[in-house]
């Protein structure tokens, strides 16, 4: 079966910082895929890479089989930075602001969309009263909307406390379930055993090996790297 994503030879340089390295990598289909390195690895580059936010050097990539587009791109949700939502809104009215600058979804998509994300019964309660881990869950039904068939998140249980933790990650094995591929960059090996199919490991912009959860770990050289790096 065709890859979601095919990553071959992206290199990026910020001035003389190597950030990625020749890194190229596939992402099947319906896989929870986690790209797992330490602070400064390049996840965050290679994730901007892919979602056009950034050029990269050298190399290529292909979504679906096809260079990104404008087409391409309505079929990926992201959530990279928590986006600006407004303290004084319901979550309602932010992910109505979220669709209409954004154009992705209808009015339908809304509740579909809080109902995935457990917060129908909070739906109309001011974003300012959420946990951590309720806003993050916005956030991610953010991601959702429009019904992307790719989710790509950035560390997305970071800065959460153990309840959030656990749901953001319920969440995201829920949405594999029902068939989405998603793309997260962790620094955490546990949560990428707890929660990933797939991974590629990164130190210092390069690819250290990719491929199935189980198999990759089984390597316990690259199991002590992730560990003592993370
Ligand atoms: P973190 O989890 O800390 O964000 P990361 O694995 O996502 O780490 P990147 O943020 O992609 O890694 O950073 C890779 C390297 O590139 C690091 O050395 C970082 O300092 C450097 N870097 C990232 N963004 C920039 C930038 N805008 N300008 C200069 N250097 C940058």
């Amino acid at each position: 079966m065709q890859p979601v994503l095919s990553i071959q030879g992206i290199s990026k340089k910020y001035g003389s910082i190597q950030a990625l390295n020749n890194v190229s990598f596939d992402v099947p289909q319906g896989c929870v895929f986690g790209i797992l390195g330490p602070n400064g690895s390049g996840k965050t580059t290679m994730l901007s890479i892919i979602l056009d936010i950034l050029q990269a050097n050298s190399g290529n990539y292909a979504w679906f089989g096809k260079p990104g587009s404008p087409e391409t791109r309505k079929q990926i949700g992201s959530l990279l930075e928590t986006p600006n939502f407004y303290h004084y809104l319901s979550a309602v009215d932010n992910l109505n602001i979220t669709k209409a600058i954004s154009g992705r979804g209808d009015a339908a998509d809304i509740d579909r969309v809080l109902e995935i994300v457990k917060l129908s019964a909070r739906k109309k309660s001011k974003f300012k009263t959420y946990s951590l881990g309720m806003k993050q869950r916005l956030a991610i039904g953010a991601a959702l909307l429009g019904n992307p068939e790719v989710l790509v998140f950035d560390e997305p249980t970071n800065g959460l406390d153990p309840v959030g933790i656990a749901e953001i990650r319920e969440l995201i094995k829920q949405l594999a379930r029902e068939g989405k591929t998603i793309i997260m960059a962790s620094h955490l090996l546990d949560e990428v055993e707890k929660v990933c199919t797939h991974v590629a490991i990164l130190k210092k912009g390069t690819l250290l090996t990719a491929g199935k959860v189980d198999e990759v770990l089984a390597n316990e050289d690259i199991v002590e790297v992730s560990a003592t790096d993370t």
